[in-house]
Parts: structure tokens; sequence; C-alpha cells
């Protein structure tokens, strides 16, 4: 049986494990961390009964295929809930509800003129076929002539800004297409209703459930194991170097992200180094987590229009997940994509909370300190790989000019956006490449060449 070693076990390096392993290919995971998943990992609170939740929001929509499939064979599809949540807009100090086509059509900010372009824009986005023939327009030129200026100023700047902080001047309107395709897929026929799902233990039981459908099925998992450098001699990849020692491998499939991943790779693969870094770029992260002894609003995603606020939107994940399985408390989340050199990125977890509970109490001012039960603030450098138009030649591919050696990581999935859907779907199409490599290496190899 041929043998894969896979660097990194988040969601992607483990669905791709599943995948390879049912292809008849031997896996043996390797993950620095002491759990699983990644940024799909848990966090827990001891000082509130153990409670433990998703380190971060992840929603799963009912449209979500892939995912819906691996929970079948995985046997989760019975434990699944779906449940309809709604979308609001925090615009002028006052919560408007942004989930019927009737919102859209009574939402202050724009004139019944621009709620009907407003419209449009979602029409003709869904009817977009062909994404690369918008990979090459800036987002904010496609939204100005499908919606004009006011919506552009009043909805999508707001949302952009926030998403990239600030930095959107050069983001393709596939962005945009693919997030109003992927909304638009929950709503149910006739529009009016977002149907979500959730897991009653998280994201985190999904994780549980491949590593145990690899190790069933003979696959290896260790964690506390931070790969080092994977050897490289003659061509091929020959073994991976860890802090205790090192393996023999014929092939290594890094699922890190590319700056991360490319840091593993010794002198001997200097050129795909090179040809990985490309297109390098990732926004990271702050988030905000509050453990609530009540209710913020009635909304599972707040989108905030005021450029005062820091976060990019108040996430309230049990107006979906029952609260039976947060031990009765409400979770929110306040999220805040970063640059390395933002601020926030920079600051200490004190400041940093303390800045975001004021501009919360602006918005909520009726929050008081006795209900919050708790507060973990998370930080991560690598999350949201960037796309700049035009760059689709950039994306690495899986498979490298060393023998052996592959990238599998969210960078390259693209038009779509980076989510569980398509992370699992990602991880589907790079085992069966994989898969071609290991049966037909001169083959594939000359073929990437090419
Ligand atoms: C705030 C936030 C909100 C999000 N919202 C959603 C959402 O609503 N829906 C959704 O589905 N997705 C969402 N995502 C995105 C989702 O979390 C990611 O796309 C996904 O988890 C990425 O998985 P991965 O396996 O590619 O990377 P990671 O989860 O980063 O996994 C990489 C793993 O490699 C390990 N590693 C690193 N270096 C080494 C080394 N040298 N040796 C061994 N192991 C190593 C790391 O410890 C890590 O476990 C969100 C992310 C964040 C942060």
């Amino acid at each position: 049986m041929p043998m894969i070693d896979i660097v990194g076990g988040g969601v992607l390096g483990l669905a791709l494990g599943y995948d390879l392993i049912k292809r008849g290919i031997g896996v043996r995971i390797w993950e620095r961390s002491r759990e699983l998943g990644g940024l799909m990992g848990r966090t827990r609170f001891a000082e509130l009964n153990q409670l433990e939740v998703d380190r971060y929001y992840h929603a799963i929509l009912s449209s979500d295929r892939t995912l819906m499939g691996l929970f079948d064979e995985l046997e989760l599809r019975s434990a699944l809930r779906m449940t309809t949540t709604s979308m609001g807009f925090y615009h002028n100090g006052k919560l408007h509800s942004m989930s019927t086509p009737l919102d859209f059509l009574r939402f202050p900010p724009l004139s019944p003129i621009d709620r009907v372009r407003l419209g449009i824009t979602i029409l003709r986005a869904r009817q977009v076929k062909d994404w690369r023939a918008l990979e090459e327009v800036p987002v904010v030129d496609w939204l100005t002539s499908l919606g004009g200026k006011r919506a552009v100023e009043h909805i999508w700047k707001p949302l952009l800004r926030a998403k990239f902080d600030g930095g959107f001047d050069s983001v393709p309107a596939t962005y945009i297409w693919s997030r109003l395709v992927r909304t638009t897929d929950t709503r149910e026929k006739g529009g009016a209703v977002e149907k979500m799902c959730f897991l009653p233990g998280g994201y985190a039981m999904l994780i549980d459930a491949l590593a145990k459908a690899i190790t069933a099925r003979g696959g290896q998992i260790t964690t506390g194991a931070t790969v080092q450098q994977v050897r490289v001699a003659g061509g091929r990849v020959r073994g991976l170097r860890l802090a205790d020692g090192e393996v023999e491998s014929d092939g290594a499939v890094l699922t890190l992200q590319t700056p991360i991943a490319r840091k593993l790779l010794p002198p001997e693969a200097a050129e795909v180094s090179a040809r990985w870094s490309a297109l390098e770029e990732y926004l990271g992260i702050v988030c905000m987590l509050l453990v609530l002894r009540r209710s913020l609003s009635p909304y599972y995603t707040l989108n905030i229009t005021d450029e005062r606020i820091p976060f990019t939107g108040v996430i309230e994940t049990t107006n979906l997940i029952d609260r039976q399985f947060t031990n009765g408390y409400h979770l929110v989340y306040l999220p805040k994509y970063v640059s390395p050199d933002n601020l926030f990125a920079q600051m200490d977890d004190e400041t940093l909370q303390q800045s975001f509970m004021v501009y919360l109490r602006q918005m909520f001012p009726d929050l008081r300190p006795e209900d919050i039960a708790a507060v973990r603030i998370g930080r991560e450098r690598y999350v949201e790989p960037l796309h700049p138009v035009g760059r689709t030649d950039d994306i690495p591919s899986f498979v490298s000019d060393v023998a052996g050696l592959y990238l599998v990581n969210s960078s390259q999935i693209y038009p779509q956006l980076t989510n569980g859907e398509s992370a699992v779907a990602h991880a589907v199409k790079a085992a069966a490449v994989i898969e071609q490599a290991i049966e037909e290496p001169v083959a594939t190899r000359q073929a990437v060449a090419a």
C-alpha cells in the first residue's frame, strides 16, 4: 500500500487523510498542537463547568452538499440540527433586520430605487455562471455598475472594509459573487428564510469523527508533533524531520498556509518555494469570544456599517446553536480581520478587550458587567488567503516539481470562499490528484511542468 505523510491536522489535513485512505492509500498525519482541528478546534472554560465550544464560529449551510455527504458517511447526519436564522445590520445606532426580501426593501439608508438595484445586484450575481469573467474586475467597480453608488457606499464598502482590513481596492468581483451565491443558496423557495445547521458538539464533532474514521482504517495520527523540515534528495521526498528525530517518507502533503509550508522546504526545493511564494498573502484575525448570561440581539450575524466600530460583526452563534449544548450560556464572537501591521493585531489582550468592550457597550448600552460570564481572545496570523484581481495563474498547484511533495491549502480554494464545505470539497479534489500522481508519477510531473 502506498503511504503519504500529511502535515497539519486541521479540517483540510483530516478530510484529505480520510479521502486518501478510502482510496487505498495509507496516511500518517502529523499535528503540531496537542489537539486536532486547527482553526476549527475548540476552547474550554474550566470556570464554567468545563464548557467546551468552538474557538471560532463556523457556519454549516443546508446547501453544503459535500459536507452533508461526509456527515452521512461518518454517521453524523442524525446529530445535525437545522434551524432558521436571521441577519441584521447595525446602521446609525440602530439594528435593522436584513433577513427577508421585504427587509431589504425597507432598509433606511437606501432610496426605493437603490433598494431595487440592490435586489437586481443579487439576482444578477446568481445568473453569473462563468466566474472568470469577473476575475479581472475590481469588486467595487462591478457592484457600482450593478447597484449604484449609494448601495456601494452604505452597504458594500463598509462590509468590504471590515472583511479586508480596509484594503479592498484589488479584491476581484468574484469575492462578492461567491458570497452572494453561497448565502442565497440557503434561502428556501420563495426566498424567505435562511437555513443553517449545527452539530451539538460544534465542528469539533466532525474533527473527532474524521480522526476516528482514519485510525479505524489503519491511518496514524500523531499530535504534539511539529514537522521541522521535509527532506528532499535527488528530486524527490525522502523523509520528514521532527523535533525528536526523522521518519522516512515517499510523499508529503503540506496542508499548512503557504508561508508556513514554505518554511518546511529545504534548499533542494528552492524552486518549488519560489513558485509557491507568488501568491501567499493572508489576513489574520483577532476574535473576542464572550460567554454571556443574556442574548444581545436576535441575529446570528449582525453586520456593521459604522466604521468607528472596530470589529467586523457581532456573531451570536446561540441564535443557531441550542443553548442546552452551551450550559445555557449565550455565545457572541466579535471578529476583526487584520493585516499584520494593524494596531489590533499588535495590541495586548487586555487593551484589546477594553477597546472592543467600549464599542460593544455603545451598540448595546444595557449590557452589564454581570452579564459577562467569561471572555477569550483568539488570534491567528493566517486565516483569509488574498487573491488580488487577475492572479489566478499564481495559485500554486497541488503537485510540485519535487516528486512526492504536495501542497493542499486554503489559498487554492478560489473563487469559492474558504469554509467547511469548500475545504472538504477541496480535500476530495486534492486526494484524486494525489492518487493519480502516485500511480503515474512521471507523467503527472511532466504535465505539471508543461
Ligand atoms: C473567526 C473565523 C471564522 C471562520 N468562519 C468560518 C465559517 O463560518 N465557516 C467555515 O466553514 N469556515 C470558517 N472559517 C475558516 C475555517 O476555520 C478554515 O478555512 C479552516 O479551518 C482551515 O483549515 P485548514 O486545515 O486549512 O488549516 P488549519 O486549521 O490552520 O490547520 C493547519 C494545522 O497545521 C498545524 N501545523 C502548523 N505547522 C505545523 C508543523 N510544522 N507541523 C505539524 N503541524 C503543523 C496547525 O497546528 C493546524 O492544526 C473561519 C475561520 C476563523 C478564524
